[in-house]
């Protein structure tokens, strides 16, 4: 890729660990100045998902149908789609609540744990699924990038080798604390 790659990063259920550790290059992520475009991410001021994104890296598993919907919407606007972290491969975190239900959940969060003005909201939250669910139970992944968070190093190798035109293979690069 000659111009540079257009990235984004998108934030769907998960703690924003995975975000953190993006982040946790540091310094590094100055020498992507030259060869990346961020497009669109929590960090940036992008109301809407653009057009020809080139790598989208997604954290966080599909909880609710606002999720699901922004699912379609970025694998149809992105070349390389990266399940990014566990939440994202496997449900992980967000999939704890899957053998109770959403009622039962919403129960226990808006009406149990609550000593004041208990009641669940039914117009102001996106409307869960009955489970969490992987990115790929939805649309096809290119690239999966376990951890939980994937560590910096861990995504500035991916990053590099992407930057490339090449599929980051982890077998020998998955980089740990
Ligand atoms: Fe958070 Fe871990 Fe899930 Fe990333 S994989 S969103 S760090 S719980």
């Amino acid at each position: 890729m000659s111009e540079k790659v257009r990235l984004a990063t998108v934030w769907l259920d998960g703690c924003s660990g995975c975000h953190m550790s993006l982040l946790d290059m540091d310094e590094r992520l100055l020498e992507f100045a030259e060869t990346i475009a961020l497009v669109y991410s929590p960090i940036v001021d992008a109301k809407e998902f653009p057009q020809g994104v080139d790598v989208t890296l997604v954290e966080g598993a599909v909880s609710s149908e606002e999720d699901e919907k922004r699912l379609y919407l970025i694998r149809e606007r992105t070349k390389i789609l990266v399940s990014l972290g566990d939440c994202a491969i496997t449900a992980n975190v967000p999939s704890m609540r899957n053998p109770f239900g959403v009622d039962a959940v919403l129960q226990r969060v808006y009406i149990e744990n609550t000593s004041l003005q208990a009641q669940i909201p039914r117009h102001e939250l996106p409307l869960l699924l009955p489970r969490a669910l992987p990115l790929h139970n939805f649309v096809e992944v290119d690239v999966f990038m376990p951890g939980c968070p994937p560590s910096a190093d861990t995504i500035y190798f991916a990053l590099n080798e992407l930057v490339a035109g090449r599929r980051p293979d982890f077998g020998a690069h998955l980089h740990f604390g």
